[in-house]
């Protein structure tokens, strides 16, 4: 006999049947799957190894979110603090084995001190949940913690200032894998200057922990077509998840 419970067995049934359905909308589906519409093909991983020298910082050392945050204070490191509304810090699980890595705060987020709240952030939640993940169980944060005017792209003098508090975000929760959106996320993290259709689709290894660089959910909005390399992108990170044995929190084990 089963030792689950029936409501917990209905609850990862729903749970998964929801990630089904949203996986297939990722791929560019609208109806049920089954239907017409053709599934992305898995390309094979492929791993390149990126020589990244972390110079040492004066946040070396594994601390705790909290006092991370607290080191950042009322931050006037650079110019934006003359600018923005909320130092917009970061959300999820201080221990996600899965974060994702965006740009900097729009203007929702500005406003509301929280990384991706805005149209962009709506895409993002549904990703994340087509992975069979949640906002809860992941941690998002962004390379820059407060609105570039306008959002124009973010200054070589603003990613060195954030970096090291992203460096120790990292390290904090230390994730198996981090997903960087969009090509300013991927060049930070990965120390390279290169198009985002040149980096994605593979992993890169930084200092121990896999990035997949995949398209900005911002950009998808304005590109739709590109939803499916996304999704390809997204799949290999659930392959990989799934390989190194960690799963959703609820997933029934099978
Ligand atoms: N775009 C980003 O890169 N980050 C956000 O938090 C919102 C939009």
């Amino acid at each position: 006999m089963s030792d689950v419970e029936p409501a917990d067995e209905l609850i990862g049934l729903v749970r998964q049947l929801r990630a089904q359905l949203l996986r297939h909308v990722m791929a560019g589906g609208w109806a049920a799957p089954g239907g017409a519409t053709a599934r992305p093909v898995i390309v094979p991983t492929e791993v390149i190894v990126d020589d990244i020298d972390e110079a040492a910082h004066p946040l070396g050392g594994r601390r705790t979110l909290a006092q991370i945050r607290a080191d950042l204070g009322d931050c006037t490191r650079c110019k934006l603090h003359t600018t923005r509304k909320s130092i917009v810090f970061g959300v999820g699980d201080p221990n996600a084995p899965l974060m994702f890595v965006g740009e900097a705060p729009g203007e929702q987020e500005d406003k509301r001190g929280e990384p991706f709240v805005g149209p962009a952030g709506e895409l993002l939640d549904k990703m994340i949940e087509a992975m069979g993940w949640s906002r809860q169980s992941v941690y998002i944060n962004n390379i820059l913690c407060c609105r570039p005017p306008g959002n124009r792209n973010p200054q070589p003098d603003e990613v060195e200032s954030c970096k090291p508090f992203l460096d120790a975000r990292i390290a904090s929760i230390a994730p198996r894998i981090i997903v960087a959106l969009g090509r300013p996320a991927s060049n930070t993290l990965l120390g390279r200057d290169a198009p985002i259709s040149v980096l994605r689709g593979k992993f890169h290894d930084r200092n121990g922990v896999k990035v997949m660089p995949t398209f900005h959910p911002a950009y998808l909005l304005r590109e739709p077509d590109k939803k499916r390399d996304a999704w390809a992108d997204l799949k290999l990170v659930m392959a990989e998840l799934a390989r190194l044995g960690i799963t959703p929190p609820g997933t029934p084990r099978g």
